[in-house]
């Protein structure tokens, strides 16, 4: 019997571990994103097998006999889409459909919103607020009474301020606006378009409703927004800015829903935007700490799958 098996399924990559008794690590695969509101049900069950899979092979290689069927003591999901009562059903029936088809049989299944769950497990219980800007964006927190909240993470069409994506997708308003003259020239022209092998504006204009567009590519992008604006771009600078902000009012709306503005409480950023982003990040922290001084950055907990393997552990603690 397997203990854990830990899934970090994000907006651009599904990361899935194992761990035996001792807390080691017996298997790990990766795949593309399993939120099934940005690429159906269908491929985010393809992606979520795809990464279990590798992981299993793992184990399977290093041991003579390999079961027929798996057991795993403890399975916990952070899965991104689950965002209403109705996500949650149809990514229980994904997940449980895809570890029946890998011969999985799991003793204690728990399936959370990819930011919910690094959350808990990172906090361990303590108050705290974690904010994830990867591909999506959502901000989550806990308080003292264990109640939670949350704040934006409404996906790619209406939400998701401050993420890749939309960084990704103001940027390509901003070159779409220069070369009407509607907004100012910048730097992003010039590196979009051979990022995505164009060479005139007028194609990437076809290039965002043709067959090559896709969620990941356009947030993509967002690492060029932080390029132009290391090298001056003010078009640039300002998205980054905008970005920050957004993450901040998410930020701010849960510490308010907990009534947590006057409380000490870990915050915890993740994902590809504030993890490579300094000015994004710094200025998320400078305005959160502006408004709530009692803040302690926790810089440790950077990677969601750490929280989630945290959950898992917790969870069996209890139960033992
Ligand atoms: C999804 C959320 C998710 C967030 C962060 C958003 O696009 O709707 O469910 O938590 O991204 O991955």
């Amino acid at each position: 019997r397997i203990p854990l098996l830990a899934v970090d399924g994000g907006g651009t990559k599904c990361l899935a571990v194992l761990l035996d008794e001792s807390r080691r690590e017996l298997g790990s695969g990766r795949a593309g994103s399993c939120n099934y509101q940005g690429i159906g049900v269908e491929a985010a069950s393809r992606e979520l097998a795809a990464a279990i899979h590798q992981a299993l092979s793992q184990v399977q290689a290093a041991e003579a006999d390999s079961p027929t069927v798996w057991e795993v003591e403890c399975a916990v999901m952070g899965i991104a889409g689950l965002d209403t009562e109705y996500d949650r059903q149809v990514i229980t029936g994904i997940v449980r459909e895809v570890l029946a088809n890998l011969s999985i049989r799991v003793r204690h299944l728990l399936v959370e919103n990819d930011g919910f769950a690094a959350l808990l497990g990172a906090t361990s219980g303590k108050p705290g607020v974690l904010v994830i800007a990867g591909t999506g964006s959502i901000a989550y927190g806990v308080n003292e009474a264990q109640e939670s909240a949350r704040a934006g993470g409404w996906g790619h069409r209406v939400g998701d301020e401050g993420s890749g994506y939309w960084i990704g997708k103001q940027a390509i308003t901003a070159v779409l606006k220069a070369a009407d003259g509607r907004g100012e020239q910048t730097l992003l022209t010039d590196m979009l378009l051979p990022h995505v092998g164009l060479r005139q504006v007028d194609e990437l204009f076809n290039w965002t409703y043709g067959p090559h567009y896709s969620i990941e590519k356009v947030g993509e992008l967002s690492p060029l927004v932080s390029q132009a604006a290391d090298s001056g771009d003010e078009v640039a600078a300002a998205i980054l800015q905008r970005a920050a902000e957004e993450l901040y009012l998410a930020a701010r709306a849960v510490i308010e829903q907990l009534g947590m503005r006057d409380k000490s409480f870990q915050m915890i950023l993740q994902g590809g935007v504030l993890q490579n982003d300094e000015r994004v990040r710094n200025s998320v922290m400078e305005q959160v700490s502006r408004y709530a001084p009692g803040v302690v950055y926790e810089g440790a907990q950077n990677d969601p799958i750490y929280g989630v393997i945290a959950k898992g552990w917790a969870y069996l603690d209890r139960r033992s």
